[in-house]
């Protein structure tokens, strides 16, 4: 069975994680959390990275920097992941989603701006597959209307828009490190931000309402409660994980982008005869190889697809279902204008397998599956 997904691990990890038990720091903001955000700071030109939990705990960070308050709306496409959402329903805001382009499966940057009413307070891109939104123009439309923008960066790990990192253009940008992700640290993640205004309000959202990093640099001689705040902070374990991946992450994204070009190329024949659709890339945008999926006629003819690559030991799987179809986006959220995108291109979308160290064998019987599939 070829799996959809393994969990990239280059062999440095065991070592790193028993010199962070070893430091006696296992906590969090030890020397792996700083090895990490300093990483990140100089690679991504970053002013500030923050290690976190998760990219869900980035995005809930995001919203309470923003100031998200009952009542307010926050703009986001429905092709998501929950999180993206739930982050800003758990500040009381109402969610107003817009349709997709079908060319990037991202928010559709031309419908925005008929989706803002007074109540409006963010947009919320997500960069799907680690394909840039348009964030010129979302960024000018934030700008005239007095937006937040936060990025969903989750899958957009050293994928760039003109030249910039993703998750550093907007407000507030957060990744993710989970397993399925190109880099990991089993649960995890980073909010990124340029503005030096949030940054202690940050800290002390990270540490349970308090002063503590301050205290931990010397600048205050005991922490104490400032405001209100919750537990953000991974432990230097998990760090220690992901700074031998961001060590080697060249290799690990030079592999992924061999895979992603393998399939690029060898399935350009069946996408030329018109049997299937190969994803987009707009010219403004370098990606991370984070996806590689295909798109079928419809809903029917990805069912028959999946179940097929199965039967043949391989799995591949579809994505997201429309949050605006789902029982928690009917309550908290609207569609704005017609969904002429989202459900139809979702249905008939298919992921293949795309994981640090997928073999050129399994490529080239997975080609071999999905040509045979077509014949
Ligand atoms: C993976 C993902 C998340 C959530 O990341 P976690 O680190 O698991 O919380 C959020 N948004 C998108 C688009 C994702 O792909």
């Amino acid at each position: 069975m070829i799996d959809f997904n393994i969990p990239p691990f280059v062999g440095t990890e065991l070592n790193y994680i028993e010199q962070a038990i070893r430091n006696g720091k296992i906590c969090g903001d030890g020397e792996f959390t700083k090895r990490c955000s300093n990483w990140f700071t100089q690679q991504f030109s970053v002013n500030h990275a923050l290690l976190t939990t998760s990219c869900t705990h980035a995005l809930e960070m995001a919203a309470l920097l923003s100031d998200i308050k009952s009542g307010d709306e926050v703009i986001l496409p429905s092709y998501t992941f929950v999180s993206t959402a739930d982050a800003f329903v758990q500040r009381g805001a109402s969610l107003v989603f817009v349709d997709i382009r079908p060319d990037t499966m991202n928010i559709d940057e031309t419908l925005i701006e008929d989706a803002i009413t007074s109540r409006t307070k963010a947009i919320v891109p997500v960069h799907y597959a680690g394909v840039a939104c348009e964030m010129d123009t979302i960024m000018e439309i934030a700008s005239r209307h007095h937006l937040k923008v936060t990025e969903d960066a989750a899958q957009g790990f050293s994928s760039r828009y003109k030249g910039k990192f993703l998750g550093t253009i907007g407000d507030f940008g957060c990744l993710s490190f989970h397993e399925t992700k190109n880099l990991s640290m089993g649960e995890g993640g980073a909010l990124f931000f340029q503005e030096e205004n949030y940054l202690e309000k940050a800290e002390i959202l990270r540490e349970k309402g308090t002063n503590r990093s301050k205290f931990f640099r010397g600048q205050v001689d005991k922490y104490t409660w400032q405001d209100y705040g919750s537990s953000y902070l991974p432990s230097d374990m998990n760090a220690a994980y992901l700074w031998a991946q961001l060590e080697q992450a060249d290799t690990i994204q030079k592999d992924r982008m061999d895979t992603y070009q393998f399939y690029d190329e060898r399935l350009r024949p069946l996408a030329q005869k018109g049997y299937l659709e190969q994803p987009f890339v707009p010219e403004y945008c370098e990606h991370n190889a984070h996806m590689y999926y295909i798109k079928l006629p419809d809903l029917q003819s990805r069912t028959d697809f999946i179940a097929y690559m199965k039967e043949h030991g391989i799995m591949s799987v579809f994505h997201y279902i429309p949050l605006h179809t789902s029982p928690a986006g009917q309550k908290y959220g609207r569609f704005s204008g017609e969904d002429r995108y989202t459900t139809k291109e979702s249905e008939r979308l298919v992921r293949l397998p795309l994981y640090y160290g997928l073999s050129m064998e399994e490529k080239e019987y997975i080609v071999k599956t999905i040509f045979d599939y077509f014949s």
